[in-house]
């Protein structure tokens, strides 16, 4: 078994100390990792800014060609890539394959946007010639989770490098690999050393030394709401601004003209992905009463006929991807708030399944609204089901958590989906679809406890990027 080192200005560098990094399907060690602390931030952070100065100056051009050879080369280890992911996560092989595949999207999304991100010119009359540039910040800090490694990598980092900006990468304490060998790629691809690196560690150490590194001018998380506040407060000391992309609690309208086999599959497959554990799972269902006992029925069949297993078997449902987040989730299950457990609620039984953290596909109806498993996020296989009447009745339960992150309308009727569209507290609205798979190129980020600020799509260029306005007196 092999250690997983940081990643500074194109080299591993080992740590003193390491840490198991533990498969959540069986519980056993995978290797060990480089437990990286404020030695190697402040190494990666000044290697990152010796590099940077002349990647800035670079034509985008440039940075565009290497940012698709990048791209080109996940695309040549996206199996390798997938495997890693997949053993790190517990997530099943054909989702982490989609992860190696949207990663590569990533990078080239932001080649191919970086070649027409201008400035403005701004009419001052024939005396004075004003403009503005959008310039990098310098070096970046990115923390990110376990859930999507290379999407929440690669979103950040490509959006970051292709700006013109040095980044220095914390992945998550469970799921180091795929960031390393993502910024070893960078390298390969012709990206000087020292624009991409990563620090492993735990967020105690490596987390807490890069957000209050003085020489980190951007600050991007993903992660939990309460350590994003945490790195709020570290980015307000120094008057760094930062992106939050935080949790969610999104939820799903059917109405009664819906397409219920479409909306039951989307359902279904909002909260399965990735075992729930997914900012944006649809983890609340908000059903009107005429169709609640069919469109039920069609979630309990799924659920209860998803297979089970290691994410190498590739089936419906994989692991949890750590011990401490299956007793999490089964932690929801002492308080139903007041619904109904129509299926799952505890561990699979199964001699194989017992040393994994796994957790079954779980519905529970008729949930107090302003009960615990309707307001917070579980991250798990879950989901919290309510009924309504009335569409403002609908509106309301929708509006009715600290989150704002995602929300979809199931109706037949084109103008209740755009009515409700602007009545919805959340970053993203679908309707009649969930999530458009991923969305590369489609702004992404909370309202209220979900964060601020957005990554993906063009958005992430302005997030990465400041203005200077200048003014010549002609
Ligand atoms: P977490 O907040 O505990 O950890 C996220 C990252 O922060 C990890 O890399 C961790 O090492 C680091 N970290 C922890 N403490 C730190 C500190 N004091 N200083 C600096 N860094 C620190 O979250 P988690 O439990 O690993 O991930 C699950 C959460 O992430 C969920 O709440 C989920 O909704 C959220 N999430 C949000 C999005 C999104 O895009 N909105 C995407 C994925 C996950």
């Amino acid at each position: 078994m092999t250690t997983t080192h940081s990643f500074i200005a194109g080299q591993d560098v080992a740590s003193a100390d390491t840490y198991d990094n533990i498969d959540p399907a069986t519980g056993q060690s995978l290797g060990a990792v480089s437990r990286g602390g404020a030695a190697e931030v402040d190494q990666a952070v000044t290697s990152g800014a010796a590099a940077q100065r002349e990647w800035a100056r670079t034509t985008p051009e440039h940075r565009s060609d290497r940012l698709t050879a990048w791209a080109a080369l996940v695309d040549r280890d996206a199996e390798e890539l997938a495997r890693l992911e997949s053993e790190d996560t517990g997530k099943p092989l054909s989702q982490a394959r989609t992860d190696s595949t949207v990663a590569a999207r990533y990078l080239r999304f932001y080649a191919h946007a970086i070649d027409s991100y201008y400035g403005l010119t701004i009419p001052k009359g024939p005396d004075l010639h004003a403009y503005t540039l959008r310039e990098p910040f310098g070096v970046v800090g990115s923390v990110i989770a376990w859930n999507y490694p290379m999407q929440l990598f690669s979103r950040s980092v490509a959006a970051a490098v292709a700006t013109g900006n040095a980044s220095v990468v914390k992945p998550a304490d469970e799921t180091p690999r795929t960031a390393v060998a993502l910024a070893r790629l960078a390298v390969e691809a012709g990206i000087p050393a020292g624009i991409v690196n990563v620090v492993t560690g735990t967020g105690a150490e490596a987390g807490a030394a890069l957000t209050a590194h003085p020489g980190v001018g951007h600050l991007s998380f993903v992660g939990s709401t309460e350590v994003g506040s945490l790195i709020a407060h570290a980015a307000a000391e120094r008057v760094v601004p930062t992106v939050l992309e935080l949790g969610g609690k999104s939820a799903q309208l059917v109405f009664a003209d819906a397409d219920l086999t479409a909306a039951s599959e989307a359902v279904v497959r909002g909260v399965l992905q990735n075992a729930g554990q997914t900012c944006s799972a649809g983890s609340r269902l908000i059903v009107h009463r005429d169709v609640q006992d069919e469109l039920l029925d069609l979630v309990v069949q799924r659920f209860r006929t998803t297979t089970i297993g290691p994410g190498s078997e590739d089936l419906d449902l994989g692991p949890l991807v750590s011990a401490k987040q299956q007793q999490r989730v089964e932690g929801f299950m002492d308080d139903l708030a007041g619904g109904e457990l129509l299926v799952g609620g505890s561990r699979p039984e199964g001699e194989h399944l017992s040393a994994g953290a796994y957790f079954s596909p779980t519905l529970v109806h008729g949930v107090d609204p302003q009960g615990r498993l309707a307001q917070e996020e579980v991250f798990g296989p879950v989901i919290a089901s309510m009924t309504f009447d009335e569409e403002d009745e609908a509106v309301a339960l929708a509006n009715s958590t600290a989150y704002g992150l995602l929300a979809a309308v199931w109706t037949d009727n084109l103008s209740r989906g755009h009515r409700l569209a602007s009545a919805l507290r959340a970053g993203q609205v679908f309707v009649n679809n969930y999530g458009a798979g991923g969305g590369v190129e489609l702004p992404f980020g909370g309202w209220g406890k979900s964060g601020y600020g957005r990554e993906k799509g063009y958005e992430a260029l302005d997030a990465f990027t400041q203005t200077k306005t200048v003014v010549v007196k002609l």
